[in-house]
Parts: C-alpha cells; structure tokens; sequence
C-alpha cells in the first residue's frame, strides 16, 4: 500500500501543527540533508521547456530512499486562474524501488523554498537584520516572511509587486504578525534599507531588477524566481559584487542568475559542513542564487513521511498472490458451481 498525501490532509497537519513550526522543522530537516551531501546520488533536473512554461522532473537518492518531484514553471498561468507552479511528490524505498508515499507538493514546495531560503539566511545573513525587502508577493511570498522571520529578529517588511491585488493579498495575510507592513510603490524604495532581499517574481525573461546601485554593505539577497533559462531578475553587473551561494552548482549553471558567467560560487553544503563560514565579513553582500534543488524535495518528504501519521493507504501497486503472476490479477474469476462468471 502506498501513503497518498492530498491537498486536505497537508492542509490539516500543517495546520496541527502550525506553519511557523513546520517552517523550522523543514528548515532543520533540509540543512540536515545538505550535510549529508555526499551520500545522494545528484544530478541537474530533467526539464521540458516551452515557450510560455517548463515541467521539470527532480530525482534524487540517498542509500534508503529515492525522491522525484514533478514540477511546471508557467508563469501566465495566475491569469488563468491557475497558480505559476504545481507539483506532485514521490518517495520510495530503495531497498524494495517500491514507492511509499505519494503526496501533493505545491504547498509543500513553498514551504521547503521558504525553508531552504532560511536555511541560507541562518547562515548568510547578519545576525541583526531586522528588514526584509519582499519583491513578488505571489503565492511564494508569506511562506518566505515566515521561514526567514525563523532565524532573524524581522521587524520591517518593505514589500512591492507590480500587481496591487498581489500586493493587498499580502498585507491581509500577514495582518497578524507582529510585522511593521510598508507597502512601496517600487523596486527601489522596497530594498532601500533592506538587511535582506527576497525577490520571487515570475517573469520568462531576462529582467533587471535588481542593479549594483541598490547593492548596500552587508545586505544578503535570496534570488528565488530566476530558475529556468532564459529566466533571470539580477543585473548581471550585481553579481561580481555579491559572494554567491548555490545549491548544486551543475544545476545553477543551467538554470540561476549565473546562467552563462563563469563567476566563483559557493555550494551551500561547504558552508553546512563548516568547511567556509557562511558570511566571510559584515561589510560582505551575499547571493543566494536560489534555483530549487531535488535534495530539497527528498529532506521534506522524508520528513512529512515521519510525521504525518494516519494518512490514507491506497493501493497503487498490485499485490499479485505469485509476483511473477501479474496475468492472473486480470483473469476473471473462476465461475461458481452452476452459475456463469459476472464481473
Ligand atoms: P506567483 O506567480 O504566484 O507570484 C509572482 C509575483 O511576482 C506575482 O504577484 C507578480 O505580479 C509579481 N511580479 C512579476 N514581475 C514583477 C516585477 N517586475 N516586480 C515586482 N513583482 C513582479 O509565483 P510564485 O509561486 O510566488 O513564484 C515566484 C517565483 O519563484 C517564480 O518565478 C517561480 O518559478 C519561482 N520559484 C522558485 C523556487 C525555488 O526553489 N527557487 C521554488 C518555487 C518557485
């Protein structure tokens, strides 16, 4: 039997258990994982790109368990109707290759982006900021506030979007936390100021949103939305000045705002190991080059695995009485005495 994960069920676990909380655990869990980096099996995501959108395929495994996530990237999608991504999880038993859990993952993948987001601010971030600048407050945007108001005493959040609804959406979900809210009319009013920058804005195109000009000292930036090729939000001139963290190297070459520089970066699991401090100094700008990477995925179903007890169970897998006997699950019944089959 396989455990299916829907959209209700994460709804309600999460909701036992509080978002705040699953942001920290999932934060915990993914920087547990990226320790271990050494013992998954790695590779660049399997994407299908077309001319409005991406679905991508994200495997990877450790000794026990293999994870795949299905994701798209369509960014007119909201138009529609319809959220920018989507996704469905899978984790299995490497021992068997027999899957275990099947679970929705959009919320789930907003909540491991924000984690993995506060992940590197935990470490990258001055200990004292105190502001966040939030650029695209669409659907990512909330789960961010939360995971990185986690590891740092937040008390301004200076957010912009370029849709007012976005933008109003957002205030009224973050009503409730203790947060001083400055809606701001533009890019740069929002990070003037900013300790650390989150921009999340969902645009196939090479955008500049961010210049060297609103670069500050000791600022650290999470680069979420630019992810695909031909997808960017930096200024390629910001980025000689910013030490730039990735996730997997092969992949962000692909896919981040390094895509076509050969600029130095940092894969984030040296700075978890302890093999290089995360900030190297207060005056240093740090770059999360954030693309999403499948080690991601794997920490957090393994975690909902461990913790979401009492899920449905639902047979995706034939249970053949001989396993080399998959034929006979498809025979009818033999007929009662007397009496035709029917089925
Ligand atoms: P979304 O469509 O819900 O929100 C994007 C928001 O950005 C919208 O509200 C839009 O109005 C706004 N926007 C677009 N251009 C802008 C601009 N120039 N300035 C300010 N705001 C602008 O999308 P989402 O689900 O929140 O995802 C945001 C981005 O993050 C997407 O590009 C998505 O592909 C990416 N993403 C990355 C990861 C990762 O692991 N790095 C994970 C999930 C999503």
């Amino acid at each position: 039997m396989v455990r299916l994960i829907d959209v209700p069920t994460l709804q309600r676990f999460v909701a036992r258990r509080g978002v705040e909380t699953v942001l920290a655990e999932l934060t915990d869990a993914i920087e547990a994982a990226y320790v271990r980096w050494d013992e998954f099996d790695k590779s660049p995501r399997h994407a299908t790109h077309f001319d409005h959108g991406v679905i991508e395929l994200m495997p990877v495994a450790d000794a026990t368990r293999y994870a795949c996530k299905y994701v798209n990237g369509h960014p007119g999608n909201p138009k529609d109707g319809r959220m920018t991504v989507a996704a469905l999880g899978i984790l299995s038993d490497v021992a068997s290759g027999y899957p275990l859990l099947v679970s929705e993952m959009t919320l789930l993948t907003a909540l491991r982006t924000a984690a993995t987001s506060a992940m590197v601010v935990r470490h990258c971030a001055r200990p004292d900021s105190q502001t966040l600048a939030l650029i695209g407050t669409g659907a990512q945007s909330e789960f961010q506030t939360l995971a990185i108001g986690n590891e740092r005493p937040l008390r301004q959040i200076r957010f912009y979007d370029v849709d007012p609804a976005a933008m109003e959406k957002y205030a009224h979900n973050m009503a409730e936390q203790n947060l001083e809210l400055l809606p701001c009319a533009s890019f740069d009013e929002a990070v003037a100021g900013a300790d650390v920058v989150t921009v999340a804005t969902a645009i196939k195109d090479h955008q500049s949103l961010l210049t060297p000009a609103m670069l500050r000292p000791g600022m650290h930036i999470n680069a979420v939305g630019g992810d695909c090729p031909g997808k960017t939000e930096l200024d390629p001139a910001v980025l000689p000045a910013c030490d730039i963290i990735v996730e997997y190297e092969p992949q962000t070459r692909i896919e981040g705002e390094i895509q076509g520089s050969d600029l130095a970066v940092t894969e984030f699991h040296e700075i978890a190991r302890g093999r290089r401090a995360g900030r190297l100094s207060s005056e240093a700008i740090t770059l999360f080059d954030s693309v999403g990477f499948a080690l991601e995925d794997h920490a957090a179903l393994n975690w909902l695995y461990a913790n979401l007890r009492g899920a449905t169970e639902v047979n995706l897998i034939p249970d053949a009485d001989d396993p080399r006997d998959l034929f006979a699950m498809l025979q009818p019944p033999a007929p009662a005495y007397g009496r035709a089959a029917s089925f």
